[in-house]
């Protein structure tokens, strides 16, 4: 069983992830965290790759997909939890050849759909703590601090980072949405595309997310 989890930023993919994570034996693949890895390694293409982190230009598609693919290599195919990845129909594509290869496939697509408005007013209710890092929301009544501004657990003051505004998230929107729509688009007539409603409980949405994989 093969997943690759869709979301825009803020609608709750990582919490999901872990939930995934914890209850089937899968393996989660982050492809920043794979490029992380890969730029701590001596090699000349280890090198490489920290260079290009390092100078904050985006990686390429095909070097990621050759580091996806030489990880590839080195596990079991049939159980995988794709997370930020792909993230355009080239690397769709690609992704589907690699797999191919290995007699294996993409089997579901869960894509969490949340409306525009409520992930910007999570973006920008969004308050962290200075001292522990505990997060809480303003917009959200479960998740408001019982003091404004101040932390519950340690006391401290709270602030809004310098990017959760709404400037910001709408640029990170539209590049997500662009990028997207031909991935949903390309899945949806493989008819592997799920979508569920990603306003739910994070409980809820990972029982729907259950009831997908069960019904196989
Ligand atoms: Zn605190």
């Amino acid at each position: 069983m093969n997943i690759i989890l869709l979301a825009p930023p803020a609608a709750g993919k990582g919490t999901q992830a872990e939930l995934l994570k914890e209850t089937y034996q899968i393996n989660h693949i982050s492809t920043g965290n794979l490029l992380r890895e890969v730029s701590q390694e001596e090699s000349d293409f280890g090198k490489k790759i920290k260079a290009v982190l390092e100078s904050g230009s985006l990686v390429s598609d095909d070097i990621v997909l050759a580091i996806l693919e030489r990880y590839l290599d080195q596990i079991d195919c049939s159980h995988l939890l794709l997370d930020g990845f792909p993230r355009n129909l080239y690397q769709a594509e690609k992704l589907d050849d690699m797999l191919a290869k290995k007699n294996s496939q993409i089997d579901f697509v869960i894509e969490l759909d949340v409306p525009y408005s409520i992930l910007l007013d999570r973006i920008t209710g969004r308050r962290l703590c200075k001292s522990c890092g505990k997060s809480y929301n303003m917009n959200i009544d479960s998740l408001k601090p019982k003091i404004e501004g101040i932390c519950d657990s340690c006391g401290n003051e709270l602030y809004t980072r310098s990017d959760d505004n709404q400037e910001t998230f709408q640029v990170r929107y539209q590049e997500y949405f662009e990028k997207t729509q031909p991935l949903i688009d390309y899945y949806q007539k493989q008819g592997k595309l799920k979508v569920v409603d990603g306003t739910l409980s994070k409980e809820e949405i990972f029982s729907k997310i259950q009831a997908i994989l069960g019904k196989r």
